[in-house]
């Protein structure tokens, strides 16, 4: 399968690794919008959030359990932080690899439209 963020897990392109665990690998966007921007990606290949069965669901809670740890560890968790995720194409999802979005260190815009 041609997916970014599978040859990424796969070791097969490098990325700057925050946190990595069986289930989840959660690196550094390319890309920053805020000082900390860390995706967490679960290194099973769903799409989207849209792809998760009920029977799947535990590695959501997975998922938040990752980034309350590293929301601790890297010392945003008082300050505050966002998490995003985008599913399918209307949400802004450029890469089809389920993956959630950590925005922090700085005070994050509202929403405008
Ligand atoms: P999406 O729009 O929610 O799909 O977000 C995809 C994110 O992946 C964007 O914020 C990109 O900057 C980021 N990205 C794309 N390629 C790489 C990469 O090779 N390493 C780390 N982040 C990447």
């Amino acid at each position: 399968m041609d997916c970014l963020f599978c040859k990424i897990i796969d070791g097969d392109i490098p990325c700057d690794k925050v946190y990595e665990d069986d289930k989840v690998l959660a690196f550094n966007d390319i890309n920053p919008v805020a000082p900390y921007h860390i995706l967490v990606v679960p290194k099973k290949h769903y799409d989207s959030i849209i792809d998760i069965s009920d029977k799947e669901i535990e590695i959501v809670a997975h998922i938040h359990s990752v980034i309350n740890k590293i929301a601790i560890d890297k010392g945003f968790s008082d300050a505050g932080f966002r998490i995003i995720n985008n599913c399918g194409s209307d949400g802004g999802q450029e890469v089809k690899h389920l993956h959630y979005h950590i925005l922090a260190g700085k005070k994050l815009p509202n929403y405008e439209d």
